[in-house]
């Protein structure tokens, strides 16, 4: 084993070189911990045993050991402790060259990599969440790491993750990264798709993004939207130039509220219990009052889950299972979600998945199977029009909205 240099990268993450693969020191803690436990363990043994075959004639020699055990017991615990359950969150760069595929196209991708990290940056300051990116490899230049690994089949069979697994070494299967791969030789990822991406979480905060680096798929964009699901962010429905949406150029204001506690984007970077669901409740029906002067009522849903967390909650969001997009979301309050979406956004879908992140960056994702709620008849539509003819239109909806939150 080659010990290299030690430094503290850019985002502050003291990080040291074993045999030329930077390993953070949150790992070398794990090990200590591992070491100590076990000699803490012989310690604990042998004191057992002096104390069996105790006699006055040993007592100093006891006495003194004791005390030294029980001292290294204590430094090593708190030393260890301290760095339990932490883990280094951080993005690593990989192209996987199947048997056909060009050499790795370094720049370029280095590019992508930084161009991206400065992209969430940026956009974390427009929406006032202040200068705050994710943390990526890299090595002492501030050079994104890109590990190339081979495929031992040519590109047309790694359509699917599965696929690329198990041509990967240990060190890169770990559900606590996120791993971004550029796909050598591939134009698709995925038949129709230039690029993939999803997380692992409920305790895991990793993610996989898959890349095309032929065509069209290879540019900021692409890469920077599948980053975001693997971030746990999905599909914008709304109007404008949003990244997770139609465009390309923006976060919306939620998602990066999302992305302000996650794990990646902080270095505070412990992982503690994550929330639970305790109970999904039948979905209600809902007036949902749209904004603006000419404001409407429209038919809502309203789903209602208990959760269980250690942590206050920080968001929770419903994305529709048909096209993983987000139809509503709300900020953490108390243990219960509440979340009203349109009707129209859910009408043909009977499956959805609920997002919850506490506020230290721990998220579940749960799936729902629901049902529609129905719909309140109003009981004398007649008198009611008619009682209203003479009110306001403005003073009619007040009315009608008064009405349906009565039922
Ligand atoms: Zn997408």
């Amino acid at each position: 084993m080659r010990i290299g240099h030690f430094w503290f990268g850019r985002q502050g993450i003291p990080t040291l070189f074993l045999n030329g693969y930077p390993v953070t020191i949150t790992y070398l803690q794990h090990a200590t911990k591992h070491i100590f436990g076990k000699i803490r363990n012989m310690l604990l043994e042998n004191i057992v045993k002096e104390w069996c075959f105790f006699t006055p004639m040993y007592f100093m020699r006891i006495r003194q050991f004791v005390f030294f055990a029980i001292l290294l017991t204590i430094a090593f615990f708190v030393f260890t402790d301290a760095a339990d359950a932490k883990l280094p969150f951080i993005v690593r760069t990989i192209y996987f060259q199947p048997t056909n595929a060009p050499d790795v196209p370094s720049v370029k991708i280095k590019s992508l990599m930084k161009q991206t990290q400065a992209f969430y940056r940026s956009e974390m300051e427009r929406l006032d969440y202040g200068s705050k990116t994710f943390r990526l490899e890299t090595d002492g230049n501030g050079e994104p790491i890109i590990h190339v690994v081979q495929g031992r089949r040519p590109s047309h069979v790694y359509t699917s993750y599965q696929a690329v697994e198990p041509d990967l070494p240990n060190h890169l299967k770990n559900k606590n990264n996120i791993h971004v791969f550029f796909m050598g030789g591939m134009q698709f990822v995925k038949p129709g798709a230039l690029g993939v991406g999803f997380p692992f979480s409920g305790g895991a905060c990793g993610g996989i993004v898959r890349t095309a680096t032929l065509g069209e798929g290879f540019r900021l964009s692409v890469v920077a939207h599948e980053l975001g699901h693997a971030f746990g962010l999905y599909h914008n429905l709304k109007k404008g130039n949003f990244l997770m949406g139609h465009g390309r150029t923006e976060l919306d204001d939620y998602e990066a509220r999302w992305l302000d506690k996650h794990h990646y984007f902080n270095s505070i970077h412990e992982i503690n219990a994550v929330p639970k669901i305790v109970k999904v409740h039948q979905t209600e029906h809902v007036a949902i009052r749209t904004k603006g002067v000419n404001f409407q009522e429209k038919e809502g849903v309203r789903f209602r889950i208990d959760v269980s967390s250690r942590n206050a909650l920080h968001q929770g969001q419903i994305l529709r299972a048909s096209d993983t997009a987000i139809v509503g979301w709300t900020k953490g309050n108390g243990t219960t979600i509440l979340i009203d979406v349109l009707r129209s956004d859910v009408i043909r879908d009977r499956t959805a998945y609920l997002e919850v992140m506490d506020v230290q960056g721990n998220y579940i994702i749960h799936t729902i199977q629901f049902t529609l709620p129905k719909i309140p008849q109003p009981e004398n539509d007649v008198e009611t029009k008619e009682k209203d003819a003479s009110v306001s239109p403005k003073k009619k909806l007040t009315a009608i909205w008064a009405k349906l939150k009565s039922i």
